[in-house]
């Protein structure tokens, strides 16, 4: 390497780190988009760039401090414990029973992803993730089969003894990267496991600039998966899980069409990563009235979890918020990485105003 060349290669500082990512970004949004109709591609570039405007490369939680929940000092007992383990990934804990959706902790780079690169699970960062999760799982739920949402599920099936509950695409795709059994399900399926009752739910994936990523629901290969690419999307689900009395609603992301089910809940996590999927927000939360809800997705999964989170390039949270102010349906909250936070129980109803099969719509705080 030429001398005068040594000070562009070494190790980058903050403000040249953010410009990376712009340029790795930009050049995976080209890949995505190459093939659109032009008048298409002008829309996304127009949306791409104000997108990027939108959101500050690097911002945390910081300047919303005051939403984010977790458990201080002791636990509180009898709850159902969440936490947040990066991009759609969440463990649900009840007594010594935990249940998994979408955990993915190897973080593969976007520049990998963008140039169509092999990748891989990655060992150590599953293993630094793990000491989070608990030894022994009930059931691994996958939301779909791109790669942020299953390539790590084999190994952690592996390590934790869990059963996956997935569509018939990303048990395929799981199967041939290793995992030696799944259960396929479709949507108005439902498993009983342990003390949770999991209904699979009907979603959709939202799109990238008009055409969802790597849309194809049937896998393109009979071998292991080893690109981005080959992780593709399969039938997206959603899933309603009820445990303790309670019910949380997860999927990760989606369109209008079709929008959740009409069942209040106590939690609702929806993946807001990009615009289709805050389009259809308020009039999500107009069906499912959380007492808690929970953005995610939100998250720059291209970066390692040591990096702690900060919000992705096509995010805009400031939007989801004053969305959610105008709907005024339930808590809007936030977690941070590997801190569980107990949902509160349901405040007890007032047994002299009970009427039957009427549920309280206290918020419990
Ligand atoms: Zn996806």
């Amino acid at each position: 390497m030429l001398p005068r060349l040594r000070p562009l290669c070494r190790a980058r500082n903050d403000a040249t780190r953010v410009a990376g990512e712009r340029t790795r970004l930009t050049c995976w949004f080209e890949s995505l988009v190459v093939d659109s109709h032009p008048l298409q591609r002008r829309r996304a570039e127009t949306v791409f760039a104000s997108d990027l405007n939108a959101n500050a490369f690097g911002a945390g939680l910081d300047r919303y401090s005051q939403l984010v929940v977790s458990d201080s000092g002791a636990n509180p007992r009898n709850g159902v414990r969440v936490t947040y383990l990066g991009t759609n990934s969440y463990q649900f804990e009840f007594k010594n029973h935990a249940l998994l959706v979408d955990p993915y902790f190897s973080r593969v780079d976007l520049l990998s992803v963008a140039l169509g690169a092999h990748i891989q699970p990655n060992s150590s960062r599953i293993a630094d993730s793990m000491r989070h999760v608990a030894p022994t799982v009930d059931a691994i739920l996958v939301t779909h089969g791109h790669f942020d949402h299953l390539l790590d599920v084999p190994i952690v099936m592996s390590k934790t003894h869990a059963r996956l509950i997935a569509s018939r695409t990303s048990i395929d795709l799981a199967k041939r990267a290793g995992a030696s059994s799944g259960d396929a399900v479709i949507a108005g399926d439902v498993r009983r496991i342990g003390p949770w009752k999991i209904r699979v739910l009907a979603a959709s994936h939202d799109r990238l600039f008009g055409k969802v990523p790597f849309d194809q629901t049937a896998s393109q290969h009979s071998g292991p998966p080893q690109h981005a690419a080959d992780w593709v999307c399969g039938e997206p689900l959603a899933f309603l899980i009820e445990i303790n009395g309670q019910h949380i609603y997860i999927d990760s992301g989606g369109t209008a069409a079709p929008l959740p089910p009409t069942v209040h809940v106590d939690l609702a996590i929806m993946g807001m990563a990009l615009p289709d999927s805050r389009a259809r927000l308020t009039a999500a939360l107009e069906r499912l009235k959380p007492r808690y809800f929970l953005p995610s997705h939100q998250d720059d999964f291209f970066l390692p979890l040591s990096e702690g989170f900060q919000f992705g390039p096509l995010t805009d949270f400031p939007r989801v918020q004053s969305d959610c102010a105008q709907e005024n349906h339930g808590r809007l909250i936030l977690l941070d990485y590997f801190r569980p936070w107990t949902l509160p129980a349901h405040q007890a109803p007032n047994p002299k105003i009970q009427r039957p099969g009427k549920r309280s719509n206290s918020d419990g705080k």
